[in-house]
């Protein structure tokens, strides 16, 4: 179901998930900061071979930078077969129980952030400005096999 701020638009083309493994081909979209915020990058960054290299050296990319690529929706493990499983938990599960550490601090009268994939990412396509608000404070985990079936756990925050 498209989030009434969304535009409507999660059916209409190939959309970007904005939480995706370090691949070439895919797109840095921002920088984790050491308060554990995502500093965005004002335009998607193209990844080569060589710039995966080097991150995938330094270890654990997807903790310090997020990483964008089309959507591969039911090839992902996190595909409910209507949208992206990360967002929709982080926002809809109880604070309390086991996922106390996946529902980050939505403080009323925050503005969402300026990012450079709005117009065609996956989460504000779904939950449109609610997905805005969580989505600096997400790290995404990932498993130990990376490929296009996207194990990864959802997303935590970080503070
Ligand atoms: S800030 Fe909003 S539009 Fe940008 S990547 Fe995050 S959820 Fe998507």
């Amino acid at each position: 179901m498209d989030s009434p701020d969304s535009g409507g638009n999660q059916d209409k083309k190939r959309l970007a998930c904005p939480s995706g493994p370090c691949h070439e081909g895919g797109s840095v979209i921002g920088v984790m900061t050491e308060q554990g915020r995502l500093a965005y990058l004002p335009m998607p960054v193209v990844m080569d071979a060589a710039f995966v290299a080097g991150l995938q050296e330094a270890g654990y990319p997807e903790r310090r930078y997020r990483f964008s690529r089309p959507c591969v929706e039911s090839a992902c493990s996190q595909w409910t077969g209507r949208g992206c499983a990360v967002v929709d938990h982080v926002l809809d599960e109880p604070s309390d129980g086991g996922c106390a550490g996946h529902r980050p601090p939505v403080e009323p009268g925050g503005s969402r952030p300026t990012c450079g994939i709005r117009r065609d990412c996956r989460w504000f396509a779904q939950r449109g400005s609610a997905a805005c608000l969580i989505c600096p404070t997400l790290v995404a985990e990932p498993a130990e096999r990376p490929d296009t079936e996207t194990r990864r756990t959802p997303a935590r925050h970080t503070r």
